[in-house]
């Protein structure tokens, strides 16, 4: 490291200043003061490990930031709340430079100013691998908070955007980056290193009345087990109906034996778009609102069932268990 860690934390604050009537007291005190809306309060934390969730060689440390505040901000676009502070902790190698550390906060910044979010303070320590650890508290009107547990027999399941981009832009960025002068790659490496969280459209849906939530952080097919599992219910997937990212179609022909786009769609990953239930009656206004508001899809991919098995329903009527097989954090 080539500056002192005062030096450092006085160009991290330079950094961070900015003004918010909720922040009582911000970066540089003992511990950040911030006032309470009148909402419950939501709490997240989220951690990026080198290594685990990327490799600093394949990451700018501006998008590694970007996205370690966008995960955090998404499980709170899944409770239904609004994002309001944040806390970063940062694990940092002797072999990080200050400029590197100075970017990634810039990254975890312009996160947090698109979703008016004040990050009020934080740690760093020496590590033997670079790890960022963002905590962010969100708002939410007073039992508004939409679960996961909610999900009842027939209602609809729904997904916003499109699914299978990101793990797409991992594959590509891990196979052969000469395909990235593709016009198709940009989107799937987009999608990887700059996530979008769904929280005005979480809004909206918890408006048309959505019984369950969660944010597709480890692909539909696992994310929804999850709902299923707390809900104590079982889900029908029609696979036609999946919205696989059509980027996906292109990099399977360009790669050798390159991924099936709905496996990617289904167990990819890092997607961080929103899967609810609703009432099927709720579908089509949901879906009116979200193109409306935000330009984002909403796609009704089936439905909740009794029981607790997850079935994909084939294009010619063949059911099969849907494996929950997600992306898995431990094997890299
Ligand atoms: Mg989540």
């Amino acid at each position: 490291m080539d500056l002192s860690e005062n030096e450092l934390v006085a160009a991290i604050r330079r950094v961070l200043s900015g003004a918010d009537p909720r922040v009582a007291v911000g970066v540089g005190d003992d511990a950040a003061v911030v006032r309470p809306g009148n909402g419950d309060v939501v709490l997240t934390a989220d951690m990026l490990i080198e290594g685990v969730h990327f490799t600093r060689p394949l990451v700018s440390p501006r998008d590694l930031g970007y996205k370690s505040m966008i995960v955090n901000v998404s499980d709170i676009a899944a409770m239904a709340a609004s994002p309001r502070h944040a806390l970063i902790s940062l694990g940092l190698p002797s072999d990080i430079d200050a400029a590197w550390v100075v970017e990634l906060y810039g990254g975890l910044r312009e996160a947090a100013d698109e979703h008016a979010i004040s990050i009020v303070g934080g740690d760093l320590n020496a590590g033997r691998a670079v790890v960022v650890s963002v905590f962010v508290t969100g708002e939410v009107a007073p039992g508004g908070a939409v679960r996961r547990s909610g999900a009842r027999q027939g209602d609809s399941i729904v997904v916003t955007g499109t699914l299978g981009a990101a793990a797409g832009g991992l594959r590509l960025a891990r196979s052969d980056l000469s395909l990235a002068s593709n016009a198709w790659a940009t989107p799937l490496l987009q999608a990887q290193a700059r996530p979008a969280a769904r929280v005005g459209e979480a809004g909206t849906l918890a408006q048309a009345g959505a019984t369950s939530m969660i944010d597709l952080s480890d692909g539909l097919a696992m994310d929804l087990s999850r709902i299923c599992v707390e809900s104590g219910v079982g889900a029908r997937v029609r696979l036609a109906d999946v919205p696989v990212a059509a980027e996906l179609a292109q990099l399977a022909a360009a790669l050798n034996e390159g991924p099936e786009p709905l496996e990617l769609a289904l167990s990819g990953g890092e997607d961080y778009e929103l899967l609810a239930t609703l009432p099927r009656e709720s579908v089509d206004g949901a879906r009116h609102a979200l193109r409306e508001r935000f330009g984002v899809t909403l796609t009704a991919v089936g439905d909740i069932i009794p029981g607790e098995s997850l079935i994909a329903l084939e294009p010619d009527g063949d059911e099969r268990p849907l494996e929950p097989r997600g992306w898995d954090h431990f094997g890299g």
